[in-house]
């Protein structure tokens, strides 16, 4: 047993803590987000972060060679909550590109340098996902867990499938009938998890999966939504990655798309982390980029002046919003389907990361976007549509003088150009694939391996049954 690392809540007036081993999504006493944290005194610290270039040179030899070959095992003293290294679970994550883009930045008006795209679609099912989904299943096996589960605008389906089919377990994912992109749900489909397709949107789905995952516990299906605090610690490789490409000398900036919030918010994390450990001497600061149609973030930040506030911030200004929504009967509506996501569930981790970082929001129109992402890949090498909205928010925060001509970027692209094809060959020709809005079958498939997906009501009844539970 791991007595280093804990769970803990991220309510100052609460921060009630947890064993690691435990399963949970949120604090019991007040159903705050938790933590994993460290007590870092009991742990063996490295004095610097160039202690991990060691890794390069023993990656893939010996029987730490597999966690070594990974971007984010090779980093494992940052996120050390694992009892011993034969829990973890790896496919070679995290093995991504920063790239610097100079042909971009020069039709940008960025001299040459000063903006960097962090590839994250580069990962094994094509977006950053991974890099959370390792550390996850790593919690999930450690716990014994045999069934994962999640919602999902499609990465998070995507990534959970493939890991669920290498660890062994059986995945379930659910996925609304707002946007999900053929590639998304393609992968869902040919690693043989459970798709399941609720007449809802993304917020729906996930309030059903959480309440079967958390309130139905004999069910024993293990969450692998951003909830789940053990995603974030392996979000936090990205940062760690940006960092080791660089000589280990923080950006200016870190740019990302805002859905659920749980990328900025590991961000924060890695940096606060490395900060007090001594480790990095510049926090670097966070743009967090909100599609407009679906721009909750957004609102809240400037148009509300939502804070972090040591932790104290008002709830009660999100309750009016989003009460306000559901009497509009609002749905998200972007052409980024990664991020088309009105209630993001990390927001309260996302105020702090914000505040660590000196950070600023900003929301991009669908047109912003497209633009963005076909630049990224007619000078780059290509990205989804979710990721073009850092690219496009900082354009904005440069014309803005927010980000200065002389600072450096890290825009971070969280998507594989592929996983959305659609997006890309309607930009081109006009000509509208449609993405998959309602995929009940509909004739028998053939193959000795369809996985069929089944489409079911809005209704708890209707998919525990779905689930064979
Ligand atoms: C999940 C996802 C996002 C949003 O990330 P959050 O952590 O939910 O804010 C952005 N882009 C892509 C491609 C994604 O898959
Ligand atoms: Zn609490």
């Amino acid at each position: 047993m791991n007595h280093a690392a804990f769970q803990q809540c991220i309510n100052p007036a609460c921060r009630a803590t947890y064993g690691i081993d435990e399963v949970r999504v949120s604090c019991a006493k007040c159903d705050s987000l938790l933590d994993i944290l460290y007590d870092w005194t009991k742990l063996p610290v490295p004095k610097n972060l160039s202690y991990f270039e060691h890794r390069w040179s023993t990656k893939g030899t010996g029987v730490t060679g597999r966690l070594d070959f990974s971007g984010v095992w090779r980093f494992r003293e940052m996120l050390p909550f694992y009892n011993s290294e034969d829990d973890i679970v790896t496919i070679g994550e995290g093995r991504t590109v920063l790239q610097q883009a100079d042909l971009l930045g020069r039709q940008l008006g960025m001299k040459p340098g000063n903006l960097l795209l962090q590839y994250e679609g580069l990962n094994p099912s094509g977006s950053f996902k991974d890099n959370g989904m390792t550390a996850a299943f790593t919690h999930a096996k450690m716990v014994g867990a045999k069934k994962v589960a999640c919602a999902s605008t499609g990465n998070t389906s995507a990534s959970l499938a493939v890991f669920a089919a290498f660890a062994e377990m059986k995945g379930v994912v659910f996925i609304g009938t707002g946007k999900i992109s053929f590639g998304k749900l393609s992968q869902a489909l040919d690693y043989g998890a459970l798709t399941i397709q609720i007449k809802g949107d993304f917020d729906a789905c996930l309030r059903r999966i959480r309440h079967i995952a958390v309130d139905m516990p004999e069910l024993g299906i293990y969450l692998m939504n951003s909830v789940n605090p053990f995603r974030l610690e392996g979000q936090k490789s990205i940062m760690f990655r940006i960092l080791e490409a660089r000589d280990w000398q923080s950006p200016d900036w870190i740019v990302v798309p805002g859905g659920n919030l749980g990328n900025c918010s590991a961000f924060g994390k890695a940096f606060a982390e490395l900060k007090e450990l001594g480790l990095i001497k510049k926090i670097p600061r966070l743009a967090v980029i909100n599609a407009s149609g679906a721009n909750t973030l957004n609102t809240l930040y400037n148009q509300y002046n939502l804070r972090w506030n040591d932790g104290n911030f008002d709830p009660t200004t999100i309750q009016r919003l989003y009460a306000g929504m559901d009497e509009a009967n609002y749905h998200p509506n972007t052409v980024a389907s990664a991020i088309e996501i009105s209630r993001p569930v990390n927001l309260p981790k996302a105020l702090r990361a914000l505040h660590v970082m000196d950070g600023v929001v900003r929301e991009v129109t669908d047109d912003e976007i497209l633009e963005h992402r076909a630049m990224v890949a007619r000078w780059g090498f290509g990205c989804e549509p979710a990721s073009g909205a850092s690219v496009a928010g900082m354009h904005k925060l440069m014309e803005e003088g927010v980000i200065g001509r002389d600072e450096t970027v890290v825009c971070i692209l969280t998507g594989h150009e592929l996983k959305d094809p659609n997006v890309t060959v309607k930009y081109h020709t006009g000509v509208d694939m449609k993405t998959v809005q309602d995929m009940a079958p509909r004739e028998e498939p053939h193959g000795k391996l369809s996985n069929k997906p089944v489409a079911v009501e809005d209704d708890l009844e209707a998919i525990l049954k779905a689930i064979g539970a």
